[in-house]
């Protein structure tokens, strides 16, 4: 029986060729948007396993951070690249889901979550969420959520003020272009509690420290950072 399923499967596949979101190969049967070669050659930064990491270090005299961490380097061509391109730009958001799942198995393992109490996702604004469809980071959110079986709250911050795309603004402009864009809806419900916040690039960091620094105006919060990729820049 499952001779003919398999050959079934063969069958469906050369008619639907499932490929691989990171190098855009033939998934193997037993692969699921992303391929084993693409798991492997994946530039991990292990920065979870070394609190004075390169991501950490960026936010040093900014925000007060716990942690923070980042899951691979975002180079160009790279198939981490590819992949967060598919997931923002093409909509697969099973590539949040799963690469959220990894990361966070990682990050369980290696006891980064042991203190941890709740998971946010960095916000869209409301209007560039209607336009997408989803938050990106919301899905690796929920990936980590799942493996980690931590609560993931996509309503306690929120983004305030649209702003105009970041890629073109210089590193200044782009720094006071994020002041006080976010807000916390209830203050109540995270006060005292340690929030994971996940992002899915980190950059120049100021989205992070704009979320960071708003939700540290809580009595008792502690925030730690976590992001698909670090682009060093
Ligand atoms: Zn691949």
């Amino acid at each position: 029986m499952s001779y003919l399923y398999n050959l079934w499967d063969d069958f469906i596949s050369l008619l639907f060729p499932r490929l691989c979101y990171g190098c855009g190969n033939d998934l193997l049967r037993n692969e699921n948007l992303i391929c084993t070669g693409c798991y492997v050659v994946i530039p991990r930064t292990n920065y979870h396993l070394d609190e004075n990491n390169q991501v950490a270090q960026l936010f040093w005299g900014r925000c007060r951070l716990e942690k923070a961490a980042a899951f691979s380097f975002y180079t160009r061509g790279s198939r981490i690249r590819n992949l967060i391109h598919n997931l923002k730009y093409k909509g697969v958001k099973e590539i949040g889901n799963e690469l959220g799942r990894i990361y966070g198995l990682s990050l369980k393992s290696s006891g980064f979550m042991s203190d941890i109490d709740l998971i946010l996702p960095v916000p869209l604004h409301a209007s560039k969420k209607r336009v997408r469809g989803f938050n990106q980071s919301e899905t690796i959110s929920t990936g980590i959520g799942e493996v980690t079986d931590l609560p993931v709250s996509i309503v306690s911050l929120v983004r305030i003020t649209a702003s105009a795309t970041q890629t073109t603004r210089s590193r200044y402009e782009r720094w006071t272009n994020v002041e006080g864009i976010f807000a916390v809806t209830d203050p109540e419900f995270i006060r005292g509690r340690h929030i994971l916040l996940v992002d899915d690039v980190i950059t120049t960091g100021s989205t992070i420290e704009s979320c960071v620094n708003e939700l540290l105006k809580v009595e008792g919060v502690k925030v730690s950072v976590v992001a698909l990729a670090f682009a060093v820049v």
